[in-house]
């Protein structure tokens, strides 16, 4: 199962990581301010919180990487014609 692993010294409790979250696994903490894994076994691995989180405190381990196809020119160009 994917593990998500927030390094609190580096959290700064802006929650745009909640907010992305389309599974709803991390959970504000008001007294804290920080942002902790709430629904770790709810996590499709998207990565999307680690790539927005602007102080680089969020990431996984035990999940299978794909190729990123969103990211891929070619097949950008090629998604054009359906937008
Ligand atoms: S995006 Fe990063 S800094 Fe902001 S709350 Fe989430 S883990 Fe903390
Ligand atoms: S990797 Fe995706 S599903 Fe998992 S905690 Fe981050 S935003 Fe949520």
């Amino acid at each position: 199962m994917v593990e998500v692993i927030i390094k609190k010294e580096a959290c700064r409790g802006c929650q745009i990581c909640a907010d992305i979250c389309p599974t709803k696994v991390l959970e504000y903490n008001p007294a804290e301010q920080l942002v902790s894994v709430k629904n770790a076994a709810d996590c499709i691995a998207c990565l999307s919180c680690t790539y927005i989180c602007p102080a680089t405190a969020i990431s996984q381990q035990n999940f299978h990487s794909v190729k990123n196809f969103y990211r891929d020119l070619d097949f950008s160009v090629k998604a054009k014609r359906y937008l």
